[in-house]
């Protein structure tokens, strides 16, 4: 089976070239052939689509002239713990990490240098360095909660690198709170609870992420109430996230609770448009990505609920101009993104566009939809009636009556005022895509 593989192998990655090759075919996993269907193993939804609107064709051909038949595949997604777009990368750094002994568990590329500040995350941030700074002293334990892909994991991580070797600060252990319950069963089961309760106790640094998993797990909970006591009373110092304030933890002993807050909490917001642009900047660069600044303002505009969808995106875009050989621009990153865009552009009325230029201008609807002609109405009423074309896909006669029974001509003209500007008016594009955020917020 592995032979049929190798040749299919051979045959597409010259076609596709090398990098693709590394990319999207060294991944999979084949699993064998049943009847006229191969099956293959991929490590995540997201590139068993990639793979099913880019790459089907030529394997499936290759696979019929390997074999000898006509084959089809099935493609089948790996089962994995946790995380959805980087899933291998992650399990692979988890691995690297483990068995190190002194930063036991951490991801490695998780550090203070790869994480961007910025608007939802300075607080939260700033404890995360304090803590590195005294660790055990200041704030212990910190708690972190915010919601999922907002980069909780990534700053306890970087906590961890920035703490590991400084005197005294020699054991690092880092773990999910599955983990925990995991490691904890397993030790009970072969009777070694000693062993369990040593590894903990000796932690001078303990991070446990995701604690609202403790959620109904008594023995755990009970489990780890001993091991945060032993720890904080020897100044040891322990890193919590959750994505929910301890108070809101349901199913949690209230004596646990109280530890978790007798320390600092900090929440984690989602970042605003700057600190996105700034992200996606960062990872781009990272990852050899070359993103002008007009598409890394796109996605941060049509992406915004987490820091783990835009760095999806990105890694789709970067795949499919390597691929395709294409340039990023902002038409390309449309196309590619067009699942993540349209899904929220479909949601918008001409009411939700009204009232938020409205805000976004300091002007009233009513004067926006009135025959004012002054600049100061006429803009925003311009901006409106584009991004009623734009986003809500109406027609010039139905904005026109919605704007206050105006003619189409006047709406046909506003639009295309406003897209002449757009594409040599940097000011003008950076206003509508904050009334786009406002809009989709
Ligand atoms: P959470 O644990 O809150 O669900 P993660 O820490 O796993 O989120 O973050 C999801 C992804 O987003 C990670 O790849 C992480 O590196 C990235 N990320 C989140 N916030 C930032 C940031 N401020 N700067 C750089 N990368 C970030
Ligand atoms: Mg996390």
């Amino acid at each position: 089976m592995y032979r049929v593989w190798e040749r299919v192998l051979g045959i597409v990655e010259g076609q596709v070239g090398k990098t693709n090759s590394e990319t999207w075919l060294k991944p999979i996993r084949p699993l064998g052939l049943q009847d006229d269907a191969f099956h293959l193993e991929v490590p995540s939804a997201l590139f068993k689509d990639w793979l099913l609107s880019n790459l089907v064709g030529p394997l499936e051909n290759a696979f019929t002239e390997v074999l000898g038949q006509p084959t089809h595949l099935v493609l089948h997604v790996q089962e994995k713990p946790q995380g959805e777009l980087f899933p291998k990368e992650e399990r692979e750094q988890t691995a690297q990490g483990k068995g190190r002994g002194k930063k036991d568990g951490l991801i490695q590329n998780y550090t203070f240098s790869s994480f961007v500040v910025g608007g939802g995350n300075q607080f939260a941030h700033a404890a995360a360095k304090a803590v590195s700074k005294h660790p055990g002293k200041s704030y212990n334990p910190l708690f972190i909660y915010g919601g999922v892909g907002l980069g909780k994991t990534h700053l306890i991580n970087a906590i961890g690198h920035e703490t590991a070797g400084k005197q005294g600060r020699d054991n690092i252990v880092y773990l999910s709170s599955e983990s925990f319950t995991n490691e904890l069963i397993a030790h009970l089961r072969k009777n070694r609870m000693t062993e369990f309760k040593n590894r903990f106790r000796r932690a001078d640094v303990l991070i446990l992420d995701d604690v609202q998993f403790l959620s109904g797990r008594e023995r755990t909970q009970e489990e780890f109430f001993h091991t945060f006591n032993s720890l904080h009373e020897s100044s040891k110092q322990i890193i919590l996230t959750s994505d929910k304030f301890p108070n809101e933890i349901g199913r949690l002993e209230e004596r646990l609770r109280n530890r978790f807050e007798c320390g600092l909490i900090a929440d984690i917001q989602p970042p605003d448009l700057e600190t996105r642009v700034a992200i996606l900047q960062k990872k781009s660069r990272a990852r050899r990505i070359p993103l002008p600044d007009d598409v890394a303002l796109f996605i941060a505009s049509h992406v915004t609920s987490n820091v783990r969808e835009l760095e999806g995106g990105l890694t789709r875009l970067g795949a499919l101009a390597a691929l395709n050989q294409a340039d990023i621009t902002v038409n390309f990153a449309r196309q590619v993104l067009k699942n993540l865009v349209t899904d929220q552009e479909k949601k918008v009325s001409i009411e939700t566009i009204q009232r938020t230029v409205s805000k976004y201008f300091g002007v009233s609807v009513a004067d926006i939809n009135s025959k004012k002609r002054t600049k100061m109405v006429s803009f925003p009423r311009q901006v409106g009636m584009f991004l009623c074309r734009k986003l809500a896909g109406a027609s010039y006669p139905m904005i026109g009556m919605r704007f206050g029974g105006k003619d189409h001509t006047t709406v046909l003209h506003a639009c295309h005022a406003i897209e002449k500007r757009f594409k040599r008016d940097e000011e003008l594009r950076d206003i509508i895509n904050r009334v786009e955020i406002m809009i989709y917020e």
